[in-house]
């Protein structure tokens, strides 16, 4: 930091930046290199314990660095721009699998799909969606799009405004990780809204912590009085099951049901599940 100075940088910190940059090298490389997946997870109504609809999950196999979690490259990913053309892949993806698995069962289910916030920016989401919406021929309503609340927050008019086409098409929209962002109500009745997801941190600790119990508890009142589904996150024990669907909590999605599968492992819970 300026002259006749000098500095120590800690070994740990070096790796970081190391392993931050062989994580933007690679994913440079991902897309073209056919190194990018989706897996889906299933979405349980609590009620019935049929499947309703599924979430995709990107996933990364990298050559030189292996299984690089979603956790790890997508903040990078976002910090790169590279989350555009990768967002763009997953929503055409996610809509073409989603149709072949309507023709295959004839009960609708739908997919949802990750959007961060830099796709929000960008300004031309809407048009991205009808487009993969069109090309796969899968009807909006079968579409739900995740956001998170820094989403909201990030460009509040302009991704109202966005949401609200996006919903005229008829396209659901959930609210993502429930809990732990700003949480707040103003956000929940200013957005046009369908779902709301309970964040895996809430639902882990049920039934036993007491403050976990507070807060799912008032969640759940608090959606449904805005006419929200409600949808508990990273469940993982029916303990946990019987505890939200009392609470009036109507959709399940953990471990306890299934983990992410490829498309066609869900086509095979599928059918088992619709008989
Ligand atoms: P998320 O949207 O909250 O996704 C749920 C995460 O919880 C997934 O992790 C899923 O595998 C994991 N999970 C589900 N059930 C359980 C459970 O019962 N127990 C535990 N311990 N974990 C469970 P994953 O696939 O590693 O994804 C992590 C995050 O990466 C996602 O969190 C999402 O924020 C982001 N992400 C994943 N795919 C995409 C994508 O296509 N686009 C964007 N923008 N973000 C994505
Ligand atoms: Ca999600
Ligand atoms: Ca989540």
């Amino acid at each position: 930091q300026g002259r006749d100075t000098y500095q120590f940088y800690s070994e740990r910190l070096s790796a970081a930046v190391q392993r931050r940059l062989e994580i933007e090298t690679g994913l440079r490389r991902a897309l073209e290199s056919d190194q990018l997946n989706l897996v889906y997870q299933p979405k349980i109504d609590l009620g019935t314990r049929s499947i309703s609809g599924a979430e995709a999950l990107l996933r990364w196999e990298s050559p030189d660095l292996g299984n690089v979690s979603p956790d790890e490259f997508i903040p990078v990913a976002e910090e790169t721009g590279l989350i555009i053309p990768i967002g763009d892949w997953v929503l055409r993806t996610a809509c073409k699998e989603a149709a072949a698995w309507k023709k295959l069962i004839a009960d609708p289910v739908h997919v949802g799909v990750n959007l961060s916030s830099v796709q929000f920016l960008q300004g031309d989401l809407f048009n991205k969606v009808e487009n993969a919406l069109a090309e796969s021929g899968l009807p909006a309503g079968l579409l739900d799009l995740e956001l998170t609340e820094s989403v909201l927050v990030a460009n509040p008019e302009e991704t109202i405004s966005t949401l609200n086409r996006l919903k005229e098409m008829g396209a659901d929209v959930s609210i993502d990780d429930f809990g732990t962002g700003y949480s707040s109500l103003s956000y929940l009745t200013r957005f046009p809204l369908d779902n709301l997801k309970i964040d895996r941190a809430f639902v882990t600790n049920l039934p036993d912590d007491e403050n976990a119990v507070a807060i799912v508890r008032a969640i759940i009142s608090m959606a449904n009085s805005l006419n929200l589904t409600i949808i508990a996150e990273g469940v993982e024990t029916e303990n946990q099951v019987s505890f939200l669907h009392a609470l009036g909590c109507q959709v399940g999605q953990g471990y306890l049901f299934s983990k992410p599968v490829e498309s066609a492992q869900f086509v095979k819970l599928l059918t088992k599940d619709r008989g």
